[in-house]
């Protein structure tokens, strides 16, 4: 038996539709600029897009119904409501969920006018709120499937997955030519248009037709 000297971090797990089994999560890989119209509003030519990944921590996840503490170094705390994308294996998808890629967007338009990494515009507590996942096998086909965020019931970000520049599969390949993808690994798939701001008091909730939501509520920290 190995003894470690402080106390091994917990398991990361997210609900599954239909069991009590877990998905333990490994790695969070999310894509920049997969859907045109998001990329002409962050001031981007889709033309010349391909596609760029970065990465969340596992300790970023949000379960559903949780309250989020606001973040602290920003005035401009934004959602982005995308498909996730769960691996079994390095080439087969468990199942999929709804997340939300919440952005420090202040810091990030610093760290792009330096030319400097995004990890504290994106790697934050709490930036990666998740739903439950549905196991592909009982998912429809989501090539074609409406994908909503509505803040306190309003809708804010309202497209198609029919919309995104670079499939799922397509989007495995890319990254899969990069590193090893492995079971328990996230994909966040990008966003379409209509990202904003949340504030303290805020709901928030991210929908795809026939997948679970992920819902979560800002409080003051
Ligand atoms: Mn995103």
């Amino acid at each position: 038996m190995t003894n470690y000297c402080i106390t091994p971090p917990p398991v990361i797990s997210l609900p599954i539709i239909g069991t009590s089994d877990r998905f333990p999560v490994r790695r969070i890989y999310c894509v920049g600029k997969n859907y045109k119209n998001h990329v002409v509003e962050m001031g981007g030519d889709p033309k010349r897009s391909t596609p760029i990944f970065f990465t969340k921590s596992r300790e970023t996840i949000v379960q559903s119904k949780s309250d989020i503490p606001y973040p602290p170094l920003t005035e401009n705390l934004h959602f982005e409501v995308e498909l996730v994308v769960a691996m079994a294996s390095a080439t087969d998808i468990f199942g999929y969920g709804v997340g939300i890629d919440m952005t420090r967007r202040d810091i990030q338009a610093g760290a792009k006018s330096k030319g400097g990494p995004w990890d504290m515009a994106k790697n934050f507590d709490n930036s990666a709120p998740c739903s439950a996942l549905l196991p592909s096998t009982q998912t429809p086909d989501i090539t074609r499937a409406g994908i909503r965020l509505t803040k306190n019931g309003e809708i804010m970000q309202n497209s198609d997955l029919d919309k995104m520049i670079w499939s799922v599969e397509e989007i495995i390949t890319h990254l899969s030519a990069s590193v090893t993808l492995g079971a328990g690994d996230l994909i966040f798939t990008g966003t379409p248009e209509g990202v904003g701001p949340v504030s303290i008091g805020d709901k928030i909730t991210g929908e795809i037709d026939a997948l679970p939501p992920i819902s979560v509520h800002f409080i003051n920290d």
